[in-house]
């Protein structure tokens, strides 16, 4: 069973991958974006942090609910409202429970995906976070390496798309050739469910 442990393990596990992976997210959004996506993530993440560590909610749904709030109100780019919807609808759906199974994280976060694709209008293959994150949680229920695996896998399909939603999709076939930044952080906080689970 997963506790509020392991939901801040997981969040800060994220924060410090943001901070390593900082200017390759950045480096990505500056060949079809606007070069901020690691600089957005890095301010979310800390304030994350910071947050979790200041109030120390005790069940994971409040862990999940105060970090997507965090990233609402502290990203200014589209990634923020999108991440923050993702965590806190993930969150809402796991309740009051002070201990969760991985199959209701799966639920839950299946929630959370279809809440993102609900507010920004992208289904998968479009170029953005949801070609890592809907991969991930159809694989959820083989564990948390074979998630990593799969967001990572879908991560990196999505450099010979085109992008259809997003800054990217202005640049039309443009946008073709490159990694979308937006699915290589949602490959990142897939990932960090592993490390949770490890230490
Ligand atoms: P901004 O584009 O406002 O500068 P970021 O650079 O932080 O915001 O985030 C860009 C990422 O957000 C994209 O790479 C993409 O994955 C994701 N994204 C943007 N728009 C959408 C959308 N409508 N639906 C899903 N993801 C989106
Ligand atoms: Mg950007
Ligand atoms: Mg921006």
């Amino acid at each position: 069973m997963l506790d509020a442990d392991f939901f801040h393990r997981w969040m800060t596990a994220t924060a410090a991958s943001v901070e390593r992976e900082a200017e390759r997210l950045t480096a990505l959004d500056s060949a079809i974006g606007d070069a901020d996506h690691g600089i957005n993530l890095q301010r979310g993440f800390r304030a994350v942090k910071a947050a979790l560590e200041k109030e120390a909610p005790d069940t994971p749904g409040a862990v999940l609910v105060l970090s997507g709030r965090q990233l609402i109100s502290t990203v200014g780019g589209a990634s923020g409202p999108l991440y923050g919807t993702l965590l806190r609808r993930t969150g809402k759906a796991l309740g009051t429970a002070a201990k969760v199974s991985e199959a209701e994280l799966a639920e839950a976060l299946r929630a959370g995906v279809d809440a993102v694709m609900a507010l920004g209008g992208a289904a998968p293959g479009d170029k953005t976070m949801v070609d890592a994150l809907v991969p991930a949680v159809d694989t959820l229920g083989d564990g948390f390496a074979a998630a990593r695996a799969a967001a990572e896998e879908g991560a990196v399909a999505t450099i010979p798309l085109q992008a259809r939603k997003g800054r990217a999709s202005y640049l039309g076939e443009r946008s073709i050739g490159h990694q979308d930044p937006g699915a290589a952080s949602s490959a990142l906080l897939v990932a960090c469910l592993e490390e949770a689970a490890a230490a």
